[in-house]
């Protein structure tokens, strides 16, 4: 039965939009009282024929190669491969000055490539101008005119658009109100906070409500807690709305908890693409194993030997008394290794007589304790839900070998062993 099938994706608002009265309304908020199930049919293809019409569509973006020197030589970008699935949510994210503003301004045809192509589903539209792109951005500094009141601003993202002035102004009410920005649609926006600034660029963007999202640090400028809260709201916004959005920050907790994938840029170039769990749990370098997790992953200089007359191959730490025996399924495939531990895989033992450690610092953090220990030469830090060590005390320390990443010094490149 197509209406009963798909009732759950159905929303009161969008069916209004197509039959606009209150019988049919009532009706479908309780779908199982239809009684004329040709009636329920109808609703049902109608409301799929909607979602084809003015939400399935959202483009895949694809780079090629995409390349970019500024006239007094500075390479921000080098050959740049990347691809935004249809409807997804890419956070780009990188150090500052890594290249992705210039990306990003690349992608909206604010600026040129020296090379590459871009293209939206198969269509290639590296030579379009930005307004033929069906695209609309977020600027780090929200870029709201400061002579003209909210409503003038949200306005003008319906600047274009062929929508008589009454059904304009509607669309403005409308997002305000989603946005929780009603109340202050007369408001300068010299008069309004930094999050309620942040909201009115969004809104702007909202009313015109185009295909790709690209969205430029757009949480930077507010404090710890309105982050945290435009955070979800965002995620809630794209969840409602599905759009192929790039999502600019250089948090990487903004990355991990808003990204559906992450794309991390460094220098111009792409370091790594994946889910946050493919980039934390499996990185392809050191540079992506540093760049995520806090406190940082735990890099320990050694190599891997052979234990004399055994079979046994030993991981031996250059800076301190640490040495550790490898499980079988890794085998020595170099010696010289940097390993890489995150510090929730770290294992501590009390009255252990090998692979002393001293604690030199704790911190409780509420849901977990941060332990900072060392030997010789060698500082690491080690997470966990709870332990009941103080400074001074001695530990042994062993590792979740399932978790250990191992680097090659010489390039920084992960070492495949198996599946590690
Ligand atoms: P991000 O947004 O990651 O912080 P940007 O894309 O803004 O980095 O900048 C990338 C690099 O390009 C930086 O080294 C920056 O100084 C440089 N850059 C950006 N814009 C220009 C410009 N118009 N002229 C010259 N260099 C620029
Ligand atoms: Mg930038």
């Amino acid at each position: 039965m197509p209406f009963y099938a798909t009732q759950e994706k159905k929303d009161e608002q969008n069916v209004q939009k197509y039959f606009g009265g209150t019988y049919l309304h009532y009706s479908l908020s309780n779908g199982s009282e239809i009684r004329d199930k040709r009636i329920a049919w109808l609703v049902s293809i109608l409301y799929d024929l909607d979602c084809l019409l003015h939400h399935s569509y959202m483009p895949r973006i694809r780079t090629q190669a995409i390349s970019k020197t500024f006239p007094d030589g500075t390479q921000a970008l080098h050959s740049v491969n990347l691809e935004i699935h249809d409807g997804e949510l890419l956070a780009l994210v990188g150090p500052s000055g890594c290249g992705k503003t210039t990306l990003l301004r690349i992608l909206a045809g604010l600026d040129k490539a020296n090379d590459g192509k871009i293209f939206f589903d198969e269509r290639e539209i590296s030579g379009l101008s930005p307004d033929q792109r069906d695209l609309g951005m977020v600027f780090q500094n929200y870029a709201l005119f400061p002579h003209l009141s909210v409503f003038k601003n949200i306005l003008l993202g319906l600047e274009k658009s062929n929508l008589p002035k009454i059904d304009k102004q509607e669309q403005v009410q409308k997002v305000a109100h989603s946005l929780g920005l009603s109340d202050l649609l007369m408001r300068k926006p010299s008069e309004i906070s930094g999050g309620q600034r942040q909201r009115v660029a969004l809104a702007r963007l909202l009313a015109r409500n185009p295909s790709i999202h690209l969205l430029d640090e757009p949480l930077s400028n507010l404090d710890a807690n309105l982050r945290l809260q435009m955070r979800k709201e965002l995620a809630e916004l794209h969840q409602k709305h599905q759009k192929t959005t790039l999502f600019v920050t250089h948090d990487q907790v903004e990355a991990m908890t808003l990204g559906q994938r992450i794309c991390l840029l460094n220098h111009g170039s792409v370091e790594q693409m994946g889910t946050p769990q493919e980039l934390y749990d499996s990185p392809k370098n050191l540079f992506v194993a540093e760049f995520f997790g806090m406190p940082s992953i735990n890099l320990i200089h050694g190599s891997i030997e052979l234990k004399s007359n055994e079979e046994q191959s030993i991981f031996n730490s250059s800076d301190a008394n640490l040495s550790l025996p490898l499980p079988p399924e890794i085998q020595p495939v170099r010696q010289k290794v940097i390993l890489g531990i995150r510090p929730e895989s770290i294992c501590l033992i009390e009255h252990s007589t090998e692979n002393l450690f001293l604690i030199h610092r704790t911190e409780y953090l509420g849901d977990s304790q941060v332990c900072y220990l060392g030997a010789d030469e060698l500082g690491i830090t080690c997470k966990k839900t709870s332990f009941d060590f103080n400074p001074a005390d001695k530990v042994g320390v062993d590792f979740n070998w399932d978790h250990v990443h191992l680097f090659d010094p010489a390039n920084g490149q992960r070492i495949q062993f198996n599946d590690s």
